[in-house]
């Protein structure tokens, strides 16, 4: 999965989704799974 500044739809089958504030882009090509931001923080909120 990479890992960018910013996530877009690659193509037609791309999908976002925001998980614990997170954005992803999933998609049935693994080429164009990302995930959006640098750190990943697992207790945001505690
Ligand atoms: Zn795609």
């Amino acid at each position: 999965m990479k890992v960018q500044a910013s996530v877009k739809a690659r193509c037609k089958d791309c999908q976002r989704v925001r998980r614990r504030g997170v954005v992803y882009n999933i998609c049935k090509n693994p080429r164009h799974k990302q995930r959006q931001g640098t750190k990943q923080r697992k207790k945001a909120i505690v």
